[in-house]
This record gives structure tokens, C-alpha cells and sequence, in this order.
């Protein structure tokens, strides 16, 4: 079984390497794919940089080229849903695109012909996350994850998007890569630390912020992986 775990920052998936030790690497398309054998699993290991186009191609490079089969998503989200605080993991049940707007022809928010409103994850990985939180005695929420190409930082646009999509956390990648994954039938996790609130204030707090909980979610998903098959 091979595993890929992406982030979409350096920071996201630093612990991950620190963990793993030894890898090698190789350069693709300006990304660089770090593989390692971990606990007997294979790993390919990469940062999309920011946003829907560049985890897209990040996915797409590890499912065609690396053969990734389960694909893990690890990093930082704002919070939408008020229980949702600094530091507190959230789960996807399914995600969907924020910014994605033909609502000129009676479409609903994020869909476009030939796809859907949303995508949903994996459940048995979602299982295995809330078996593994149950575990270490750590809170973990499930919900819907908003994605778009915007850091919000603005109360009208969160309240824009926990209002069309009941959304309860958002950020800038999850949906495109779990759109990627569910094409081709690769099952996928998506797992986000919170560092903001998506308010006035994001900018500051996910500065704050981004480090400690982009470790928190790399640490969570190295559980999970320690309990994957090999
Ligand atoms: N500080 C970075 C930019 C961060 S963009 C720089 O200058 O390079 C925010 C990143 O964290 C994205 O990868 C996104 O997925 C996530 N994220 C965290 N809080 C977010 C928010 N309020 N809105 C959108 N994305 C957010």
C-alpha cells in the first residue's frame, strides 16, 4: 500500500518529514515528492504550495506518477463553526468549492455540469481518525470543509459561506484535492488544524498560529498511518 500525505505549505509537512527520517527526493513540475518507508508503509510526501490549481496537480503527480492508492491531506483551516477553536482538528465529511460560481445559469454555489455541489471523503478513513482520536483522548470533529482561492479574512464572506454550504471550516485546498482523489477512485482524508477564525483578525492569529497547529494535524496523521495497513 502505497500513502501520499500532502500538505499545502512547508510547515504542514515538515513534522511529517522529521518523523519519517530518511528519504529521497525528486523534483516534478517545481514540487519536490519525498518517498520514505515508514513503520513498513510507503509514503510520498509532498507541499502543493497554495491553493486549488497547484493541489490539483500535486494529487494528479501522485496518484499518476508515484501510484499513490490512499491519499492523506494534513494542514491548517479557518474556523467557521464557533466550536471550532485555535488548535482543535477537523475532519471532512465532504467538501466542496466556495469560489465556484455559474450561479448565472440557476446553478447551485460550487457545482458545474458533470461534477457535484460536494465530494465526500473516505468513511473508513474517517473511521480509523475517530478510533485513533478515541485512542490518544484527543477531541476530533467531523463536517464540511469550504475551499476556495481566497485566505478570508472578512465576516461577510465566512457568513457567505456558512450559510450557502453550512460550512464548518474553510481553506484552499481540500476540496481540489479530494475532487482529484474521488476521479480516480483513490480514497481520500482530509484533516485540518484550526489557526484562524476567518475574521478581521486571520491574518494575525494564522501567523500566530500556523506552526503549532499545522503540527498538531502532521502528528494526528502519523498515527493514523502507523495503523494503516502495509
Ligand atoms: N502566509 C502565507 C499564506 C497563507 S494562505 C504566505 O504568505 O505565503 C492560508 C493557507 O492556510 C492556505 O493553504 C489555506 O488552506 C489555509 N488557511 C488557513 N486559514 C485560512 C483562511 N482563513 N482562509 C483560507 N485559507 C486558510
Amino acid at each position: 500500500m502505497k500513502i501520499g500525505i500532502m500538505g499545502a505549505m512547508p510547515e504542514e509537512i515538515a513534522p511529517i518529514l522529521e518523523k519519517v527520517g530518511e528519504y529521497k527526493s525528486t523534483d516534478i513540475a517545481d514540487n519536490t515528492y519525498y518517498e520514505a518507508n515508514y513503520n513498513g508503509v510507503d509514503l510520498v510526501i509532498a507541499y502543493s504550495k497554495i491553493g486549488k490549481v497547484f493541489s490539483t496537480l500535486t494529487a494528479s503527480t501522485m496518484i499518476h506518477h508515484f501510484g499513490v492508492e490512499t491519499m492523506l491531506f494534513s494542514g491548517v483551516a479557518g474556523g467557521i463553526n464557533p466550536a471550532l477553536k485555535i488548535g482543535d482538528l477537523i475532519v471532512a465529511d465532504k467538501l466542496c468549492q466556495h469560489d465556484l460560481d455559474i450561479t448565472a445559469f440557476g446553478h447551485p454555489h460550487g457545482f458545474v455540469p458533470g461534477g457535484s455541489q460536494f465530494v465526500e471523503t473516505d468513511a473508513s478513513l474517517r473511521k480509523l481518525a475517530f478510533d485513533v482520536a478515541k485512542e490518544m483522548g484527543v477531541a476530533l470533529q467531523g463536517g464540511t470543509i469550504a475551499t476556495g482561492d481566497q485566505f478570508v479574512h472578512n465576516p461577510e464572506r465566512k457568513a457567505f459561506i456558512e450559510s450557502t454550504f453550512s460550512a464548518d471550516a474553510l481553506e484552499m485546498e481540500g476540496a481540489s484535492v479530494a475532487v482529484v482523489c474521488h476521479s480516480l477512485n483513490v480514497p481520500v482524508f482530509i484533516l485540518r488544524a484550526i489557526s484562524d477564525t476567518a475574521d478581521t483578525d486571520a491574518s494575525f492569529n494564522f501567523d500566530e498560529f500556523m506552526e503549532s497547529s499545522a503540527k498538531i494535524s502532521a502528528d494526528f496523521i502519523m498515527k493514523m498511518v502507523e495503523r494503516l495497513e502495509r
